[in-house]
């Protein structure tokens, strides 16, 4: 397999210029080391000589979809992969992204941002880290070469993008998968190969028409970054709908400095169907997790541009309407 490989994101340099980052949790920490002293040395292996045939390319699918939950994957899909789908500079000779995804625990989510949801983030990377390891080593023993894109390696592959295409949901206006069984509480990996399979596509369950009345997640974010509407310049998404384009200037400030944040994913109401249902009646039922917002850092753009990632700047016109001192803690709901 022919890979560039163009320097790694410098993560340490990034952290540094918005002034470092706050989960020091011991949990956090040993499952990172985990996944790099048990987890990495094992993303290679040796293809078997003899390859198993497949009668189609939809029983090889099914085959390929039924071990990856047998390695844990609550989630499945497979997409052609386009250049669109890799990281700048990245290329890959595999033809088939298969996206898994593992849920996350909505319970443990309820409490962000504490140590207590940073660690089960980690947790389900660890967790989504066996099986695209697991799977990957049964794709090299039945004859085919495949490559591990883990949820948090140096990977070559955009999770998100696959997953869309492989049908795993919509994309929110939080920026994140929604699925129309989990909601946004799952989190991605993906193997690559060229085993002939059936291909998945994206669907429509109405989730991103919902989101445009639905405002929840925008309401709750502490650091402003989630938007009012949707931006005919930051792209389509799989249903050709304009993106919302999240202010990550605003957000990943807030999300380094206060625990991995992610308020917008407990809040989603897709993870209360019920309520949402209720909401459209007019009946409501609160059942938001209580959200604990600290004061916002303010929007920070000042690290050097080898050293970051590209930032979208929206409603920064209204930055005076941006009230830095802004502490909610309670919604009218
Ligand atoms: S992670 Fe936090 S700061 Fe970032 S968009 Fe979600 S709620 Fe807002
Ligand atoms: S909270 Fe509402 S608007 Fe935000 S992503 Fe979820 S469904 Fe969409």
């Amino acid at each position: 397999m022919k890979v560039t490989k163009p320097a790694v994101f410098n993560w340490d340099l990034w952290y540094e210029g918005i002034g470092g980052r706050t989960v020091e949790s011991l949990g956090v920490n040993q499952i990172l080391d985990k996944i790099k002293e048990e987890q990495t040395p094992r993303f290679t292996g040796k293809v078997a000589k003899i390859k198993k045939t497949f009668s189609s390319q939809q029983e090889a699918a099914l085959h390929i979809k039924q071990k990856a939950k047998e390695f844990g994957a609550d989630l499945v899909g497979i997409c052609e992969i386009q250049p669109s789908d890799l990281y700048k500079g990245r290329s890959t000779d595999e033809k088939y992204a298969i996206s898994v995804g593992g849920r996350m625990s909505y319970e443990k989510f309820n409490t962000v941002p504490s140590d207590y949801s940073a660690v089960e983030c980690l947790e389900v990377y660890y967790r989504l880290g066996e099986v695209v390891i697991q799977l990957a080593d049964y794709i090299r023993s039945i004859g085919y070469t495949c490559e591990v894109e883990h949820p948090i390696g140096d990977s070559n592959l955009l999770h998100i993008p696959i997953a869309l295409k492989a049908g795993l949901g919509e994309m929110g206006r939080h920026g994140s998968i929604i699925n129309p069984e989990l909601g946004p509480l799952f989190r991605l990996g993906s193997v690559t190969t060229s085993i002939p399979m059936q291909i998945d596509y994206p669907i429509d369950a109405g989730i991103a028409a919902f989101c445009d009345s639905c405002k929840a997640c925008r309401i709750y974010c502490p650091a402003d970054a989630i938007p009012d509407e949707r931006d005919a310049k930051a792209g389509k998404d799989h249903l050709g709908n304009d993106l919302y384009k999240i202010d990550t200037g605003k957000c990943f400030p807030y999300f380094a400095r206060n625990k991995y944040c992610s308020a917008c994913l407990p809040t989603c109401v897709y993870n209360h169907k019920e309520w949402a249902v209720d909401f459209d009646t007019g009946e409501r039922i609160k059942k938001f997790p209580d959200v604990i917002m600290t004061e916002p850092s303010l929007p920070f753009d000042g690290v050097e541009d080898n050293h970051k990632h590209y930032y979208p700047k929206v409603n920064r016109e209204e930055e005076k309407k941006y009230n830095p001192k802004k502490k909610s803690t309670t919604l009218p709901l």
